[in-house]
């Protein structure tokens, strides 16, 4: 049986991204903000309808650099989710702040704002909330809660490109968004991330921490890093940017096509659509809640039959070894994300997955 991966890279044909280098030859600009690097950023600011998009080298970088635009006090608290990448805390933590962590709904894996106001105290300082799967997080009440504390908020949407809120793009809300453009995600520039944002004052801080804080050859400012994208990995952004909704379409059909096979089977979740929101079909994570296997029992049989699933996001974030001299840590803080953490898994989802594969995939799960 031919082995069917978790995930399968968009790519363009292999003559439109060699036309799309070819000058690459001529200049040998390879990096250093490129005119493919300029060409993405302002095809990218029209698409999202913002007014900045700061391209980096990937998506971890931008949430570093983004969190660390807020120019928040060191040893202050904020307040997140554990059901995440590594990246989310981790950035957190490298910019000498506390990682609180907030619970997420049963419904939608996203943080719990019900929740948030009773881990406010006078330390806190920001709120770092999670698109999840393409899914978007409580947006209004999170406005809502940052406007009455004065907190700032910064959302890791690595999950959420393309994906709008009542018709507005997931890059319009709170301080800053970033993006991730892994090779793993729905729009992937190979390794790429972006910094979304509409103040003004921001653009130079998150130049200069991308650049080495140089302004010109003799003036060197700022004591930035590097965290460049290069013209390689714009130009398959580019590429990539202009099949992006043929590509969402074609995930659309292979989620319909799973719904169709698994919904209403006794003790399987499915992700819940959300009211207003237009996905992007990133994931498609199945909760197994006293199904006839467990998860593990699931992954394995998958396994058997040549098929990778992913346990996606497990383990939480809080029960991390790296944190675990944390006061903050600890999975029983957050039983609803323990408990989904335990039992999801994410089935293999990309555009060119085949009917017949997630028939495979299904008759596996169901037998
Ligand atoms: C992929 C991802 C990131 C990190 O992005 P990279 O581009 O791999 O650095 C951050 N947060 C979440 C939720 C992600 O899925």
């Amino acid at each position: 049986m031919e082995k069917i991966l978790v995930t399968k890279s968009s790519m363009p044909e292999f003559e439109e991204y060699i036309e799309e280098i070819r000058d690459l030859w001529d200049t040998h600009w390879l990096t250093n903000m490129g005119e493919k690097h300029k060409r993405l950023e302002h095809k990218l600011e029209e698409f999202l309808g913002i007014n900045h998009v700061m391209l980096y080298t990937n998506g971890h970088l931008a949430l570093e650099n983004a969190i660390a635009a807020c120019n928040l006090p060191k040893g202050g608290e904020v307040i997140t989710t554990p059901f995440t990448f590594a990246s989310t805390t981790h950035a957190i933590v490298r910019n000498g702040l506390v990682p609180v962590f907030c619970d997420i709904n049963q419904d939608d894996y996203t943080i719990d704002v019900s929740k948030v106001e009773d881990l406010i105290t006078d330390r806190t300082v920001a709120i770092v909330p999670v698109h999840v799967y393409g899914n978007m997080c409580n947006v209004e009440e999170i406005e809502r809660i940052a406007h009455r504390y004065g907190l700032k908020v910064v959302y890791d949407a690595a999950h959420a490109f393309a994906v709008t809120y009542k018709g507005k793009s997931s890059a319009l809300f709170g301080d800053a968004s970033i993006y991730s453009f892994h090779a793993t995600k729905v729009f992937n520039t190979i390794e790429g991330g972006a910094v979304c944002y509409n103040n003004d004052e921001w653009t130079q801080f998150l130049y200069d921490n991308k650049n080495f804080g140089i302004r010109n050859e003799e003036e060197i400012s700022y004591v930035g890093g590097n965290a460049k994208m290069s013209e390689f990995q714009a130009a398959m952004g580019l590429c990539n940017l202009s099949h992006l909704k043929d590509e969402i379409a074609k995930r659309k059909s292979v989620v319909e096509h799973y719904r169709q096979r698994l919904s209403g089977v006794e003790g399987i979740k499915l992700l819940k659509e959300q009211k207003n929101i237009e996905s992007n079909y990133a994931y498609f994570p199945v909760v197994f809640e006293n199904y006839k296997y467990t998860r593990n029992e699931v992954h394995t049989h998958l396994l058997d039959d040549g098929i990778s699933a992913r346990k996606y996001f497990y383990p939480l974030t809080n029960a991390f070894d790296c944190y675990k001299n944390y006061p903050t840590a600890g999975v029983e803080k957050t039983p609803v994300a323990q408990h989904i953490a335990l039992r999801v898994l994410t089935l293999p989802l990309y555009a060119d997955l085949s009917v017949n594969d997630v028939d495979r995939i299904c008759d596996v799960i169901l037998k």
